[in-house]
């Protein structure tokens, strides 16, 4: 078993970093918000430090889940910044979504660490359950390091390419749900325009071509205004923007994708923010 440190107990690390506790590891976390670490140590265990550079200093194994990029640089590379203070041969993983760019930054950092960029999907529930998809950037050293310990919370791991790709391979995934989501909203709003009865609706055309894991899961949801699902919309946002600011750098243009991103400001700007991403259908129908 391996000592492991774990950077941001947000809604996805808290029950990440108790996987690993549950697995055996030697569990030391941190968190910006003291309240919280002293929180998972009291239910899993193990031990808190005061700062990302304390907790990571002895350790294995760092993982990181925090926000966006700037949160990241601050807990890896900021004053107390975990990255400087591991030890030679140390394993450094980040979970967060966040740029390619970043990841690359980090990866190169130094070279005496296997390092990984490792976003997540699978929402709260695939955290809670141990049953996240993770797509990893970097060395297939790293990877083969890095494999047993992520199974503690994993369904699937995949190796996409050098540093930088877990999160390139994150962007396709939100690019893919984005445009099903925004399909959906106007399918539920057409459905009910018309005066059909949307549960049978989704029960029939969802064992057809229409199928997909957002139409299973959150048809009936959207069709009663119900949007508390986790994956908050504000994430979607920062999400989205890092996919269109890739694309300019690929010279590529996701034409869609820009539109839903405009979609998801209006409903941040009707109070969604903190809504689940099937909140687009709040631009048609007010329940
Ligand atoms: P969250 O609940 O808001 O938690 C964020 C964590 O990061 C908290 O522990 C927070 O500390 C910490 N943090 C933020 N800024 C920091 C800073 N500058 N310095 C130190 N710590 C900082 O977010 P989450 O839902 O767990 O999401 C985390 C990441 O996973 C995001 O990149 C998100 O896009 C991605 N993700 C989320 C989901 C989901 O369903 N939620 C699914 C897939 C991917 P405090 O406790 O002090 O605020």
């Amino acid at each position: 078993m391996s000592s492991i440190t774990f950077i941001g107990l947000g809604v996805m690390g808290y029950p990440m970093a108790g996987h690993l506790a549950r697995a055996g590891h030697a569990v030391t976390v941190f968190n910006r918000t003291p309240a919280k670490a002293a929180a998972w140590v009291a239910e899993y265990g193990g031990a808190r430090a005061a700062t990302p550079a304390l907790a990571a200093r002895d350790a294995d194994v760092v993982l990181t889940c925090v926000g966006n990029d700037d949160d990241l640089r601050q807990v890896t590379l900021g004053p107390d910044g975990a990255l400087a203070a591991m030890r030679a041969g140390a394993l450094f993983v980040d979970h967060t979504t966040v740029s390619a760019s970043i990841a690359r930054e980090l990866a190169a950092f130094r070279d005496d660490l296997l390092v990984l960029d490792a976003p997540v999907s699978g929402g709260q529930a695939g955290a809670v359950n141990g049953a996240l998809t993770i797509m990893c950037g970097g060395a297939p050293l790293a990877f083969a390091a890095a494999e047993p310990v992520l199974a503690a919370y994993a369904k699937r791991i995949g190796l996409m390419g050098p540093a930088g790709s877990g999160q390139l391979t994150k962007m396709v995934n939100q690019i893919a749900i984005a445009g099903v989501l925004e399909g959906l909203a106007e399918a539920i709003h057409f459905a009910l325009a018309a005066g059909l009865d949307a549960t049978s609706v989704f029960d029939v055309i969802g064992k057809g071509a229409a199928q997909s894991w957002q139409m299973d899961n959150r048809a009936g949801t959207m069709a009663k205004g119900e949007y508390d699902f986790g994956f908050a919309v504000d994430w979607m946002r920062k999400d989205l923007g890092l996919v269109l600011d890739e694309a300019k750098r690929l010279d590529i243009s996701l034409p869609a994708t820009a539109l839903v991103d405009q979609f998801y400001g209006d409903v941040q700007a009707m109070g969604g923010r903190r809504q689940d991403t099937s909140a687009l259908l709040r631009r048609f129908r007010s329940l």
